[in-house]
């Protein structure tokens, strides 16, 4: 599939039925799988044999659909995950342990922010934030001898920030460390961050990739490029035998290629169990075959509405990278040259009561806590998910009072920009 354009792989990847098979990838709909012989399953226990055996670890509907995943992102291989917040903590936690560093991205998604700070903290993990917007010497400041690993995401959610993947991957190789991101937002449509150096890819596939607001997931993509043995020092996890599987050493036995994906599956999966069912990556994959073709119309979604209220009287500030005043245009047309997503943030006239009052006259923008769905959806942080912040300390968090978040569905944008603007004259 390698030499297929993207929109041919969003539609075909992963899965080419045999002679009388079936056209649609099959729900495999089993919680186990079986075998003949004891001696056939032990193979795949001690993973000499490739196979399935319970689908806590794999599953064929699940592999089928990350290896489209894999061909979109240009990886070697990926597993799905049961959300993106498990795929973003099995990336990580597949290389760090206790008494390792993260170098992280400031602007990132709040879930993320609050595994990465606090939650992967209990577990002796420590990370050092750093604006995406730091000097390669403040970037290179960051780094200790435990770092780890380096993480941020394309286009962050919800400060719409453009990462400088070419920048975070510089400094993550000249550590000795992987670069990890999250690149949910403009999906592998409209930037590939492997191909700017990334080593690890990550999704919430909650978002575009499902696109119709109907199953959550994750997905987590490997490059193949990032060589563990020759920082075997650094990642004894994966260039060490690993006791729990039969004195395994993953690098030596699966590759660049393959070391990652298989450790995170073998230990990962088999003891965290955060697998996405396969009705979900039956769904997932019905999304991808349109990804290509709903990505466009987002960002001309979102472009045409930043435009408009940009221009308006009520509104104060409007974040999109689209838009050549954006402070991240630059960076957008360099790794977003197709556009980046349809997710608007602005600020309106009027604080917290403009906001409100602006919000309650919307009629299809619909008030909900999620993006990137085929629906326009908006979220006003200081009344929802920010709402027992004081004024004071959401203008701390430089989360203004009158913020809005939207997201431009797939309607006429025609319909969205009068929809917005007969709104905002509530205020
Ligand atoms: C939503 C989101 C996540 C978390 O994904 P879930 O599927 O909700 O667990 C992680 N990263 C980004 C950028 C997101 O937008």
């Amino acid at each position: 599939m390698k030499d297929y354009s993207i929109d041919t792989r969003c539609v075909q990847a992963g899965y080419t039925p045999k002679n009388g098979e079936p056209r649609q990838i099959p729900i495999i709909q089993s919680t186990t799988f079986k075998y003949d012989t004891s001696e056939d399953m032990g193979k795949l226990f001690d993973l000499e044999a490739s196979g399935y055996f319970y689908t806590r670890l794999q599953n064929p509907t699940n592999d089928m659909v990350a290896a489209k995943i894999a061909a979109l992102e240009g990886g070697t291989a990926a597993m799905l995950t049961s959300s993106g917040q498990a795929a973003n903590f099995f990336a990580l936690f597949n290389i760090c342990e206790c008494g390792s560093h993260i170098v992280a991205s400031s602007s990132i998604y709040g879930g993320t922010f609050n595994l990465i700070a606090v939650t992967m903290a209990k577990m002796g993990i420590e990370v050092t934030f750093v604006s995406p917007d730091c000097t390669e010497e403040e970037l290179n400041g960051a780094f200790k001898d435990n770092t780890r690993a380096v993480f941020g995401e394309t286009i962050a959610n919800p400060a719409l920030t453009v990462l400088d993947i070419e920048k975070f991957a510089k400094a993550a190789h000249a550590h000795g460390v992987p670069l990890i991101v999250d690149n949910t937002f403009p999906t592998p449509v409209n930037c590939r961050p492997i191909e700017w150096g990334a080593d690890i890819v990550t999704h919430s596939t909650t978002k575009y990739m499902d696109g119709h607001g109907a199953a959550v997931g994750g997905a987590i993509v490997d490059s193949g490029k990032f060589d563990w043995m020759a920082h075997a020092d650094l990642f004894p996890g994966l260039c060490t035998p690993d006791d729990s599987y039969h004195g395994i050493t993953y690098a030596e036995k699966f590759g660049k290629e393959g070391a990652f994906i298989t450790k995170c599956t073998a230990q990962l999966m088999r003891d965290f169990g955060c697998i996405q069912s396969p009705q979900n990556a039956f769904i997932l994959n019905l999304g991808l075959e349109s990804l290509h073709v709903r990505m466009p119309k987002h960002v001309e979604n979102g472009q045409a509405v930043a435009e408009f209220l940009e221009q308006h009287e009520k509104v104060v500030k409007v974040n999109y990278p689209g838009l050549s005043s954006d402070p991240y245009h630059a960076l957008a047309q360099k790794y977003l040259p197709k556009g980046g997503c349809g997710v608007v943030s602005f600020e309106v006239k009027g604080g917290r009561a403009g906001a409100e009052a602006f919000m309650k006259r919307l009629k299809l923008a619909a008030i909900e806590t999620h993006v990137a769905d085929a629906r326009t959806c908006c979220l006003n942080p200081a009344t929802s998910t920010h709402r027992q912040m004081t004024e004071e300390q959401l203008a701390a968090a430089g989360i203004p009072a009158g913020m809005i978040r939207i997201s431009c569905g797939l309607e006429d944008k025609k319909d969205l920009i009068a929809d917005l603007e007969q709104a905002l004259e509530a205020i």
